[in-house]
């Protein structure tokens, strides 16, 4: 009997690429990556860290944002309690993403009010714009004019928002995905990386200029 090699290699190479196919649900495509950040990390080549003097993925550390603390007055502030392991600090000053679910707090939190960066209390969502997208964490589909900056993950595969204020890491922002909102994005956010105040609490829509 006879090996047809050439087969065989051909289901090897098969096997291996369908073992990193993404999957296609969208919301678990859209936080794949970040589930696992210590690959993507890993993957950083030495150019990120020549332009950027960080070791870090975090676009944070990368560009020059209004707001500037060290980052033992960051830890200071933001490293205190933890969620599921992970502080504010980890997610906005390092990139880390908080678990979906029940335990991200503004998951399905609806209540009318301005949500503000957690980091430096500039308003970046309201109530206005807030969805139910079933990811497991804070879905929005349009930010406070100015108030979020994007930028292309080092893999190309996703765009990051982070704070225009302060560069902190907020999460992503995906396009395309027919929630039925009226501009078809989706801003997916981390819970830890924002603060919510309810009207009464000073969040007033005048106050987010929307
Ligand atoms: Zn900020």
């Amino acid at each position: 009997m006879r090996i047809n090699l050439h087969n065989f290699i051909r289901t090897v190479i098969f096997a291996s690429n369908a073992t990193f196919r993404p999957t296609t649900a969208t919301a678990h495509r859209a936080f794949s990556a970040s589930r696992a950040p210590a690959p993507l990390r890993s993957m950083q080549i030495p150019i990120f860290g020549a332009l950027f003097g960080s070791s870090s993925s975090s676009s944070a550390k990368k560009m020059d944002y209004p707001v500037k603390k060290t980052e033992a007055e960051w830890k200071e502030e933001l490293g205190g309690s933890k969620t599921f392991g992970l502080t504010p600090y980890d997610v906005l000053r390092n990139a880390h993403t908080e678990p979906p679910g029940p335990t991200s707090q503004y998951n399905k939190h609806y209540a009318p009010g301005t949500y503000f960066c957690r980091g430096c209390s500039a308003p970046l969502y309201t109530s206005d714009t807030k969805f139910d997208s079933g990811c497991g964490w804070p879905a929005f589909f349009d930010a406070v004019p100015g108030a979020v900056t994007r930028h292309t993950d080092p893999d190309g595969s996703r765009t990051e928002i982070v704070c225009s204020s302060c560069g902190g890491h907020l999460g992503h922002v995906f396009k395309g995905e027919r929630f039925g909102n009226p501009i078809d994005e989706r801003h997916c956010v981390n819970s830890l990386s924002l603060r919510f105040r309810d009207e009464e609490e000073g969040g007033k829509k005048e106050e987010s200029k929307v």
